[in-house]
């Protein structure tokens, strides 16, 4: 190991998962203490000819699990994912020592319903929210979740990309304070699905309705794909959200047009 280390934990995966030919999971060891809040994120790179590569990567495990656990796509023209992908149970990357990111839950403003849209790795935050609210409502540990309810839409192209569905589907059907929908861009390419279609920007204004969510009393949280984040916004904002009702993750950078 050439690089210096000062900042960054040697992690090793303990276990890895594949959903399809361009999405993993993985669990991983981080190879040293690290604390987090639900909804912070991770570095992970690899050394490669003498440099560092490292990209962000949102935890899908709660801070109360011993093991990161990630949700990756891979970007065949990328830097990262491409020396990511090949890897296995007992192999390592790097880590960085400390947790980043505020795409946390709103505890503060007084709004109690949290709208989560996602699409599909960009459920991973999700995820570490629900799970740790579980673990808080089980244990009685804290006021978790009180009054506050989680409401949640992923959108993928085809449902295999749901990840988390069977876990997403338990926890909404045994706690009230829960309620999770999917839905599939590209249903001809999954003729066995018989749930929602379309996108998730295309479904906001349906599950507003269903869900009895309004403005002045809901958050919102978009997270992954930078344009389902834009549309999703825009959507919202016209239906009364206000700037500061509403929070993003972007996954990355829409390629600029020609
Ligand atoms: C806060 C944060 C959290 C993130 N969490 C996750 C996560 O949980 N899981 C995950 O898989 N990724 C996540 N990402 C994206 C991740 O950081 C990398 O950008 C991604 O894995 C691609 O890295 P790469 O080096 O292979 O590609 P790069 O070399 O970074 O990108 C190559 C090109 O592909 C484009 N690109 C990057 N990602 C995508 C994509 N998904 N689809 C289409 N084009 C893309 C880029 O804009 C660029 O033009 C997150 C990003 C941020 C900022």
């Amino acid at each position: 190991m050439s690089l210096p280390m000062e900042k960054h934990n040697l992690a090793t995966i303990v276990e890895r998962r594949d959903l399809a030919e361009d999405l993993w999971l993985i669990r991983v060891d981080p190879g040293g203490p690290f604390k987090f809040v639900a909804g912070q994120y991770a570095t992970l790179g690899i050394e490669h000819e003498g440099k560092r590569i490292e990209r962000a990567y949102s935890i899908v495990s709660s801070p109360y699990e011993d093991t990161l656990e990630f949700f990756i796509e891979l970007v065949p023209q990328g830097e990262l994912t491409p020396r990511l992908y090949p890897l296995r149970v007992g192999d390592t990357m790097h880590c960085r020592k400390i947790p980043k990111g505020r795409f946390t839950l709103d505890l503060k403003s007084g709004r109690t319903n949290h709208f989560l849209l996602a699409t599909v790795t960009g459920i991973a935050p999700f995820v570490s929210y629900v799970r740790t609210i579980y673990k808080d409502w089980k244990n009685g540990a804290n006021s978790m979740p009180g009054p506050h309810k989680l409401f949640c839409l992923q959108g993928g192209s085809r449902s295999w990309e749901f990840g988390y569905r069977d876990e997403l589907e338990k926890f909404a059907a045994e706690c009230p304070w829960f309620k999770f929908a999917t839905t599939i861009s590209r249903p001809w390419e999954d003729p066995a699905w018989g749930g929602e279609t379309g996108r998730v920007d295309d479904l906001v204004r349906k599950y507003t309705d269903q869900w009895g969510l309004k403005p002045a009393d809901t958050t919102a949280y978009l997270c992954g794909h930078p344009n389902m984040c834009e549309n999703g916004q825009g959507i919202l904002k016209r239906a009364g959200w206000q700037k500061g009702s509403m929070f993003e993750e972007l996954y990355f950078q829409p390629a600029k047009e020609a």
